[in-house]
């Protein structure tokens, strides 16, 4: 036989291979994620290759991906029917920097100017992660080509690596790993499913771990909504979001422009800020053609969609692009704007057409509605159409939206009033909610201590503002009340004025003002409130706080 060909790796593979080597970057286990992330794209092109190819060899073996592991020998061995290589890919593929995730991370480490181990993680060194558990490497390999051979690429990862020829491989790609003493943790069965199950749950392909299918749910969000039942959405939820409840429901939506996305967006049924489990972590995971880019990515929603899970897979994302710059870059921002567009536009939907599956919605997730009123200019006014009181117009637990509090409101109303109070009959026993109700004028509960700041911060729906009904300048004239038939002969001006004088000189600066009022209807009189920034129920808050 004749001896095997002897290449150098090409200076900045050393370069890369040098750093990954002798890197102390935790997450070693990213290797499988990028062995099984290749052998998927190998499996991926092979299909495409099929589909214009007729003479493909090994035409009909199934398209999987089986992982052994040896915990005796320490080996770990991840093999593919995808396309295969030939000599000169082999050279090319896994001899240079040609592909993009090294050059991308080399790059990187040009810019950083030191060897910063978080890049590895970041940029997915790819083919040559390997390399950080690796003794020894040997890749087997098989083009789809009739006329191919049967190759052996193997390497230490030092400088050189060495082709030879084998016999009686499959097409494909074998990739057999030996393992280093101090990784051979890798090669018992059950970490190394573990990790199969935690990157590769979504491969379009089934990975199979001796014999044993792991990735059962596949890549629910590129399949045809008709073809997904409740079930699976179920299931995919929970094992995408590692959830126990059931969502109570999901967008899945396609788009091509402006950028190519796929989605699944789900909302909890539970609350878990409300169970008091602290403030919730984003969950939408991000996925470049179902390999998966970043599980928890910062700036994919806003802050206040905190709560909602599921995963975004666009091809537009450059692969190897890193974390940092990722959650910056104008693309996210571009996500970001089409995915918070959407999920609003559901949830409208569902107020609409299922009115008590938004109202539970409500009950359980309004508060982050309502700091999104107070944080996100930019979607307020889509947030606004989707808040909902309780009013002197509903029942105890029944709400309104503003909306609908608009349409009922007598002409010549020029403002949203609300009150706040701690409850139903505490706002409607007070002296403030007598002139709205001789009216008929419909009035907002607000029992939540961020419900003032939501008004304050929204100023005006539909162009009417918001008003708390204990301000001073409060106009009801134009609306004249009608329980208006026994009121009692008012005082003649001069009796009233001295009145007032006498009470503002006996509450001194307590007061900044006493006057008359048609406002009351029933109560002699009422404290109201000079301040536009801040009502009674707010000082107390304050008032509250500093203590
Ligand atoms: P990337 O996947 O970003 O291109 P990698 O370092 O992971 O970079 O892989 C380098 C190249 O090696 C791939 O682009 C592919 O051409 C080739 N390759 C790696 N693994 C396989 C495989 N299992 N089958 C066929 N080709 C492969
Ligand atoms: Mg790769």
């Amino acid at each position: 036989t004749q001896a095997p060909e002897r290449h150098e790796f090409q200076a900045e593979v050393k370069q890369v291979l040098d750093i990954v080597v002798h890197s102390l970057y935790t997450d070693k286990e990213i290797f499988v994620r990028e062995l099984v992330s290749n052998a998927s794209d190998a499996t991926e092109k092979l299909r495409h290759t099929q589909l214009t190819e007729k003479e493909i060899f090994d035409a009909d073996l199934d398209l999987e991906i089986q992982v052994t592991a040896d915990e005796e020998s320490g080996e770990v061995t991840i093999r593919d029917f995808g396309i295969g290589m030939t000599h000169d890919e082999l050279i090319e593929n896994l001899g240079t920097i040609a592909h993009s995730g090294s050059k991308a991370f080399l790059n990187a480490l040009k810019e950083s100017g030191e060897k910063n181990e978080n890049l590895i993680g970041q940029f997915g060194v790819g083919f040559y992660s390997v390399f950080m558990v690796a003794e020894k490497v040997d890749v087997y390999t098989r083009s789809w080509h009739k006329d191919g051979e049967c190759l052996r690429w193997s390497s230490d990862g030092s400088g050189a690596y060495e082709i030879d020829t084998v016999e009686g491989e499959r097409r494909g790609t074998r990739i057999v790993i030996k393992l280093k003493e101090e990784y051979k943790e890798f090669a018992k069965k059950d970490r190394i499913e573990a990790i199969i199950k935690k990157y590769s749950a979504f491969v379009q392909f089934p990975v199979k771990v001796e014999g044993e299918e792991l990735n059962t749910v596949g890549a629910l969000w590129l399949k045809n909504k008709s073809e997904i039942t409740d079930e699976e959405y179920k299931e995919f939820y929970k094992f995408q979001a590692n959830a126990f409840d059931d969502p109570r429901f999901w967008l899945h939506f396609s788009a091509d422009a402006p950028l190519e996305i796929n989605s699944i967006l789900f909302a909890p049924t539970e609350n878990m800020e409300g169970f008091g489990f602290g403030r919730m972590e984003p969950g939408v995971a991000l996925y470049c053609r179902k390999v998966l880019i970043d599980s928890d990515p910062k700036n994919l929603l806003p802050e206040w969609l905190r709560f909602v899970r599921g995963v975004v897979d666009s091809a537009d994302l450059p692969l190897n692009i890193s974390r940092e710059s990722m959650q910056d870059s104008s693309l996210i921002q571009k996500l970001n704007k089409v995915l918070t567009k959407r999920f609003l536009k559901t949830l409208e939907e569902k107020a609409k057409k299922e009115p008590e599956v938004y109202d539970d919605f409500w009950q359980n997730f309004g508060l982050f509605l309502k700091e999104g009123v107070t944080t996100d200019f930019t979607h307020r006014d889509q947030l606004l159409k989707l808040l909902r009181f309780e009013s002197s117009y509903t029942e105890e637990g029944k709400t309104t939206s503003l909306s609908d509090y608009l349409s009922r409101a007598p002409e010549g109303q020029k403002e949203i009033y609300y009150l706040s109070g701690p409850s139903r009959s505490a706002i409607e026993s007070g002296p403030y909610f007598e002139a709205f109700k001789a009216r008929n004028i419909e009035v907002l509960y607000l029992y939540e201590p961020i419900d003032e700041f939501v008004m304050n911060h929204a100023r005006a729906f539909e162009e009417k503002n918001f008003v708390s009904a204990d301000s001073d300048d409060i106009d009801l004239d134009a609306i004249s009340p009608e329980t208006d038939t026994d009121k009692p002969e008012a005082l003649a001006k001069e009796d009233s004025e001295a009145l007032c004088s006498f009470i503002k000189e006996k509450l001194g600066d307590e007061v900044s003002e006493v006057t008359t009022s048609e406002r009351l209807v029933g109560s002699p009189a009422m404290i109201v409130n000079a301040d536009k920034m801040m009502t009674a129920q707010m000082r107390k808050m304050m008032k509250a706080m500093q203590q």
